[in-house]
């Protein structure tokens, strides 16, 4: 008698091999038995017609213990997340994951110790055009450590949002990462949309420290300037031994907060950024449209809410997520409900759909395991990942016929609107989703990565 079994589904494991029918057993938390006979539990979950998968693990979140952000997550099959992307994130690991554990969590969180907002910020950089003394460097690199030894899974940049930042010290910070044998996820910069020298850039570093980049939100940084050209460029340094990663998500507009330095006007004219391509995505003007006037008041007065930047096609998303080295991901934020990018509640959903169903561009195999082992195998996150004895039970059940992304830009609708056809999301063998609603559970943990 298992405490929770799950009977009749189609498993499909994660590892990328053909699914098959299958029962699976769940005690203290979890997988003890996968079997073709029927199990017998204390709760009985019956998946007849359903997809039973292991839960995904977002790459590129930024859900940081954010309530509402871990429960649009879970809502869309995550199990685990990524925080702490683009070189924003909390610095004294210890103290984020002992607090996030003494209060749990709807899912799993592993934290990036981010260079470009943060460890900037705590070394006394405020000028984002500002470099870095060889003092400072020092002592990002020194807090950096600690954090990787405190459990950090990387290190992640932000370079569009400190233009300021040297060579020698993003060399510095990767060199720290790599030697740990951990993930540098960068953001990269906007030197201009439409050129490649953020990519060479990075490619020069990644020669020099033999570093594991995971390039992010990839079609996001490259849709403008023609993403073939970009993919052709890391095919190219993957071909010479550069270890390159990279993820997607499944929308090409993107959002940042209005004060960055993303939308500097300097940074709108070389960048050839359009007013009327921008669209309030959280507070007073949630869903209006940038003119002059408008622009001004967000920076000046707003610059802490988000606009969405309009561009790209679904092909750029599609040409990324194709690549056998590319991951989907959320770059999810947080907002207040009823705000925010549809990519916080539909990017999962709309992955499965759009990528299996509606294109046939992945087998449910290749599907499930681009977003499960890949990036566990990527950031070293052992007992995830797959359904197998002994790994933890974090697992989803969904139904392929009906799995929907619902969310809306804000122009349109509800960003935050949740998917259908995500029946049950599993955490620690707890369901935090249950009959497709949110139960609040907190079974989910912080990840040390040592
Ligand atoms: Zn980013």
């Amino acid at each position: 008698m298992f405490s929770m079994v799950i009977n009749n589904g189609f498993v499909v494991d994660g590892t990328n091999r053909k699914g098959f029918y299958g029962n699976i057993g769940i005690e203290d938390g979890k997988i003890k038995a996968i079997s073709k006979e029927q199990l017998q539990g204390k709760k009985v979950i019956d998946a007849t017609g359903k997809i039973v998968a292991p839960g995904f693990i977002d790459p590129h979140g930024h859900v940081d213990g954010h309530e509402y952000a871990g429960e649009l997550s879970a809502c869309q099959g995550i199990t685990t997340t990524i925080g702490g992307n683009c070189g924003l994130s909390p610095i004294a690991m210890n103290s984020f994951f002992e607090h996030q554990d003494s209060i749990g969590f709807p899912i799993h969180q592993a934290e990036l110790v981010g260079h470009s907002f943060s460890l900037r910020k705590e070394v006394g950089i405020i000028n984002e055009h500002a470099k870095a003394t060889n003092k400072q460097i020092e002592e990002m690199a020194r807090l950096a450590e600690i954090a990787l030894k405190e459990g950090a899974c990387g290190i992640s940049f932000g370079l569009d949002y400190a233009p300021g930042s040297s060579i020698d010290e993003i060399k510095e910070l990767v060199k720290v990462c790599s030697f740990y044998n951990k993930v540098c996820p960068i953001h990269s910069r906007l030197v201009t949309e439409r050129d490649m020298n953020s990519l060479y850039e990075l490619f020069s570093i990644a020669k020099e420290t033999n570093a594991t980049f995971l390039l992010s939100h990839f079609v996001y940084q490259y849709s403008a300037s023609g993403i073939h050209m970009a993919l052709r460029l890391v095919d190219k340094a993957r071909e010479n031994g550069l270890r390159m990663h990279m993820d997607s998500g499944m929308y090409t507009s993107w959002a940042t907060y209005a004060g960055t330095a993303t939308f500097e006007e300097r940074s709108l004219k070389t960048n050839d950024l359009r007013l009327e391509n921008i669209i309030v995505a959280s507070g007073p003007y949630f869903g209006k449209r940038l003119n002059k006037e408008l622009y001004y008041i967000m920076r000046n007065e707003y610059p802490q809410e988000s606009l969405i930047y309009e561009e790209g096609t679904k092909e750029d998303v599609y040409a990324c997520l194709k690549k056998s080295y590319c991951m989907p991901s959320t770059d999810i934020g947080a907002y207040k409900k009823g705000e925010g990018h549809p990519q916080i509640a539909g990017t999962f959903p709309k992955y499965i759909k759009e990528m299996v169903i509606d294109n046939k561009f992945l087998s449910i195999e290749e599907c499930i395991y681009k977003g499960t082992k890949m990036p566990a195998n990527l950031f070293g996150i052992k007992n995830k990942g797959t359904i197998e004895e002994g790994m933890d039970g974090d697992i989803i059940i969904f139904d392929l016929n009906r799995i929907e992304d619902k969310a809306k830009f804000p122009n349109e609708g509800y960003p935050d609107e949740k998917p259908v056809g995500m029946d049950y999301v599993i955490v620690n063998g707890q369901c935090v989703v249950e009959n497709s609603v949110f139960t609040g559970s907190r079974s989910g943990r912080c990840i040390k990565l040592r």
